[in-house]
């Protein structure tokens, strides 16, 4: 059943990573990608090597100077095709998505949902890329500021999003008259050779040249040469803290231009007036969804000390109802975690919980009986905020529990405590509240919402976070700015030359 539903993403003749378009070729090893949901393997693809990612800039900087020229409703219109595309391939890929990551079905074609969303944001945005008129101080002159395209755009991509994080880069890059490179996460190569393919088709359908949007199925060492080379214009690159520190150092050791999308410590607080139902509906969906593999997985639970007896026993009675097993089946909420070292990593951190003086309300493991050894029950601890530990990102479904006793000055000061600053989000029905959580005093996180969880996003907002979540935007709002450059322009139309700031030069 699975394989004819992948049939139609007419990914059966390819085994080649690296890909410009039409064209599909590669010298490297073979790849082979295993579902995390039965172990089986999907397809095996070959990588590209140095030579090939040569091949691929020489092509890619060759149809920029082409696709920069191409007005942007234009380029709006290929985004607008690659819509339509991926809404009659949502449920194939959807489940692809699913079968490769090993996030539920429903979230599977949530993601291809996103790409679509993104696709609709990014035709209107492809028709309002729009610049300043300013009034000049010196007369008949006239000042404006316009946006122009950047060159190649660069896209690395972390495993638990293998497909919306790429449309969200991709669709924006485009129709800002950029072209894109794309290095997918080597644990979800097949999900990458499904959308250039879906990408390539749209392409061929306009007779648009090879180059304009572009495939590296590779490991690390092939974002780390992408990182180096100055011909990469912006590079975009979601993936672990430790990663992105790496690719910060080296592009800016060229004076080049980044955006980083990096982990995330997410909390939510959870004050005496909040609505339990709300809370730990959303509590529990934001830390078992996509098995705790969300950059917004919420991590931290920050509760008033008064209702901490309350939020546990409403806690413990849903984590009883969750039922763990293979993603494809919809009646299951969570599904295996992505492999062996995301497994070791996660009984690791139960140890260091227990070793730093952390106590279990849900215990976690190793799951067994199920098809993969990646399946794992989500874990409840009762900790510090300082623990080594609950400070750091673990990629896993494990939740923290953490009371405070004052007021709610004390739980943001709590909640901001950490090296992250990606989504955060407060449970209240006081108004004062909610409103010195959004304050300049309040969450230091790129994403602060109120009566909401801080899992999961809609595309009309700019996403992303401070501190070692990277500073980066991507997605809605103004964050399409990021891939262009800006040019401010001034026109004399008199016959004089006046300085600026009244200065005289006469000659
Ligand atoms: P990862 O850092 O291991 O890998 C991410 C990507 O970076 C992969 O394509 C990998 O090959 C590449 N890479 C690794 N080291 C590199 C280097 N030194 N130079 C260049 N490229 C390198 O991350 P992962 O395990 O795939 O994903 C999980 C992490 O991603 C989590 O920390 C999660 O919070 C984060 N994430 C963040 C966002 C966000 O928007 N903030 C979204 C999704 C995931």
């Amino acid at each position: 059943m699975i394989k004819a539903e992948f049939d139609k993403l007419h990914l059966q003749e390819l085994n080649l990573g690296c890909s410009t378009g039409n064209q599909w070729f590669a010298k490297g090893q073979l790849l082979t990608s295993l579902s995390p949901v039965d172990g089986r393997v999907i397809a095996q693809v070959k990588t590209a090597t140095k030579e090939d990612y040569e091949e691929v800039m020489e092509r890619a900087k060759a149809a920029f100077l082409y696709w920069r020229d191409v007005p942007a409703p234009h380029r709006g219109e290929l985004i607008r095709q690659l819509g339509n595309k991926l809404r009659s391939y949502k449920t194939a890929l959807g489940k692809l998505v699913s079968y490769e990551m090993g996030k539920s079905l429903q979230e599977g074609l949530g993601e291809v949902q996103e790409m679509i969303d993104i696709c609709d944001f990014a035709v209107g945005l492809s028709r309002q890329l729009y610049g300043n008129t300013i009034h000049s101080e010196r007369p008949e002159h006239r000042m404006y500021d316009q946006y122009h395209p950047l060159g190649v755009v660069g896209i690395i991509t972390a495993f638990n999003f293998p497909v919306a994080v790429w449309a969200w880069n991709a669709t924006l890059a485009l129709v800002c008259g950029n072209v894109i490179v794309w290095k997918p996460s080597e644990k979800t190569p097949i999900c990458a050779v499904a959308c250039q393919q879906l990408l390539n088709e749209v392409l061929q359908d306009n007779n648009y040249p090879e180059g304009l949007s572009n495939l590296l199925v590779a490991d690390s060492t092939m974002g780390k040469l992408m990182a180096e080379d100055p011909r990469i214009n912006l590079l975009s690159a979601t993936g672990s803290t430790n990663m992105g520190k790496s690719v910060a150092v080296t592009v800016a050791a060229r004076l080049g231009k980044y955006l980083l999308e990096l982990g995330g410590n997410n909390a939510i607080i959870i004050s005496p007036t909040a609505d339990l139902k709300m809370t730990v509906l959303a509590a529990v969906f934001g830390a078992v969804g996509t098995a705790g593999q969300r950059c917004t997985t919420t991590r931290r639970l920050i509760v008033h000390k008064s209702i901490l007896p309350a939020v546990k026993e409403a806690l413990v009675k849903a984590y009883s109802q969750l039922k763990i097993g293979n993603p494809l089946d919809a009646t299951n909420h969570v599904g295996p975690l992505i492999d062996q070292a995301a497994v070791d990593n996660y009984l690791a951190a139960l140890n260091a919980i227990k070793e730093q003086g952390g106590t279990f309300l849900i215990e976690g493991a190793q799951l067994e009986g199920f098809e993969t050894a990646y399946y794992v029950q989500p874990a409840i601890a009762e900790v510090e905020n300082h623990f080594p530990i609950v400070q750091q990102e673990t990629f896993a479904p494990i939740l923290y529990l953490i009371p405070y006793e004052g007021e709610i000055q004390e739980a943001i000061e709590i909640q901001n405590s950490v090296a992250q600053g990606l989504s955060s989000a407060i449970m209240t029905t006081n108004i004062r509240e909610a409103e010195l959580f959004l304050s300049a005093s309040g969450s230091d996180c790129g994403i602060a919402n109120v009566n909401i969880g801080t899992s999961g996003a809609e595309i009309g907002g700019a996403f992303g976070g401070e501190k070692d979540t990277g500073g980066g935007r991507e997605s809605g709002s103004d964050a399409w700015k990021t891939y262009m450059r800006r040019q401010t322009n001034t026109i004399n139309y008199s016959t004089t030359l006046p300085l600026a700031q009244g200065i005289k030069f006469d000659l």
